[in-house]
């Protein structure tokens, strides 16, 4: 019987990212990432090209911005007053500044202009707008626990919660 990746499995996968052609992330330099098929814990383009692979497989999947991360949405930049900061928080352009909504969740956003009074800070996802390009390898695949699944991620050890 051969595996293939399903709705609810443990995958394992090795990749390799590129935007416009270059490298910008891979697994070669660390460890592969793990998740849970079909619970939305990856970007929605990677599950799909995922999905049905099988056990060993290897894939280069082209996946559109609107299928990784958006697009750039120009309302989620902000100018905020820099008397608004502590002056202990380096405000350089590049920099990223954590913020807490209402709800206490952590926005990471990017200071992306300054000037004397203000800096604009950036709420998209640095790869907000880009196409993407991922070689991608299915190394491990196994059904995820009942326990996983009622917790909706995955345990790395048995007596984990
Ligand atoms: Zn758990």
């Amino acid at each position: 019987m051969t595996e293939k990746v399903q709705q609810n499995d443990v995958v394992t996968l090795d990749y390799t990212l590129y935007v416009e052609n270059e490298v910008l992330e891979s697994t070669e330099d660390g460890s592969p990432i793990q998740f849970l098929q079909g619970h939305g814990q990856i970007i929605p383009g990677l599950e799909d090209g995922v999905q049905g692979l099988e056990l060993g497989e290897e894939k280069t999947l082209p996946i559109p911005a609107e299928q990784a991360y958006g697009q750039i949405d120009p309302d989620a930049r902000q100018k905020i007053k820099i008397e608004e900061f502590s002056e202990e928080i380096p405000l350089e352009v590049g920099t990223f500044l954590d913020f807490r909504d209402e709800e206490g969740d952590v926005l990471s956003a990017q200071i992306i202009a300054k000037d004397e009074d203000t800096v604009t800070v950036d709420f998209n996802h640095p790869l907000a707008g880009k196409d993407l390009v991922f070689e991608i390898k299915v190394t491990d695949l196994r059904p995820a626990t009942p326990e996983e699944l009622e917790h909706g991620h995955i345990h790395h050890r048995p007596d984990e919660d």
